[in-house]
Formats: C-alpha cells, structure tokens, sequence
C-alpha cells in the first residue's frame, strides 16, 4: 500500500461510516506486523469497564486480543515495549487520544487508528479529524448504501437514540448511507423503528 518509514514512528488513519470494513482493515494490517515478528499491541475504548483484556472482532469475524480502558493516556505506559500499536474507535476516546497517538509516534511507533471520522447526523468527530490531519497516512474506508447501492460515507441511525452523539448499535440501529439516501435523525416517519 505504502513504503514504511525507516528509522521513525508514524501514524496510520481509518476512518469511514459503519459498514466499511474499517476494523477488518485494521485487523488486516495488524496482522501482518505480527506475521512478521513484530510487537503489536491492540487497545480499544471501555464504555463500560474500566479496564480489560477482550479482543476487537470485525464483522467478518476476525478478531485480535485487545486491551479496553477509559483513559486513553494509559495506552502509552502499556505500549512502552510495542512497536506497532493499534487503536480501534477512535471516536469513542476522549481528546486526550490524539495527544497519545502523537507521543506514541513520536517514540517511534507505527500507530494505526481507526474510527468513525462523522456522527449520526454527518458531524465530523473532531479527534478524527484532528487524527486525519497529524497522520502520515489516511484510508477512507466506504460502505455501500444500504437503500440505492451507492458508494457510503454516512451513518444513518435508524432506533431512538435520543440526542446522545454516541448510541452503540449494530444492524438494528444503523444503516450505512449514501448522500443523496442520508436523512439527519430524528425524522417522523422512523418514528416506527423506536426501540423504547
Ligand atoms: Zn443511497
């Protein structure tokens, strides 16, 4: 895809809508770090847990053990042996994550991030952005709309979620969208897919 870096660390973004494939991408290169004997440590946002050892799992099924915690700072004590670290859903972080993602790099790591770069209502998440802009490089990743087959770069929610920026959600609440098919939430007629 691109010719690494010698002698310095970096960062690699993965941003797109749900249903892109972003995860399975990141899992993708991980991968291959590790088939080559690399150090590769995997992190991911707790909503919930403070802290602990899961695994982050595309939805094709893959799947790479990974660590979950809320401060994004503890990422950089954890990755002090690592060569290559991994960060899942970026968006789900505080700020602090961007000012991580640069130290890390700084000390010489491969850094990839991934994460949804627009919220619900197609509002960019400013640590994405501001990850997109400090990045090396940067993959777009697209679904297709799920309503006219179109190239997707957009979340549709589709269940009450209220005017939270952040409802976790699969399948039943979400459907990637085109442009042209995307509609802000809420809109009256999907009243009929509340879930509450
Ligand atoms: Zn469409």
């Amino acid at each position: 895809m691109h010719i690494a870096p010698i002698d310095t660390g970096w960062m690699e973004v993965i941003v797109g809508p749900m249903f892109s494939g972003k995860t399975e991408e990141l899992i993708r290169r991980l991968r291959r770090a590790r088939y080559a004997k690399q150090r590769v440590g995997v992190f991911k946002p707790a909503l919930d847990d403070r802290f602990s050892e899961t695994q982050i799992v595309s939805r094709a099924q893959a799947a790479l053990p990974s660590v979950s915690l809320t401060d994004p700072t503890q990422i950089i004590a954890l990755a002090e042996e690592l060569e290559v670290v991994g960060i899942d859903e970026i968006h789900f972080f505080d700020e602090r994550i961007v000012e991580v993602a640069e130290e890390l790099a700084g000390r010489g790591k491969r850094v990839l991030l991934a994460g949804l770069d627009l919220d619900f209502k197609a509002q960019p998440f400013s640590n994405t952005v501001a990850l997109m802009g400090l990045a090396e490089f940067v993959t777009k990743t697209l679904a297709i709309c799920m309503v006219c087959g179109n190239p997707a770069a957009r979340s549709q929610r589709l269940a009450s979620g209220g005017k939270d920026r952040i409802v976790v959600g699969d399948v039943e609440a979400y459907e990637a969208r085109c442009r042209k098919c995307f509609k802000p939430y809420p809109l009256p007629q999907q009243t009929t897919f509340d879930q509450t």
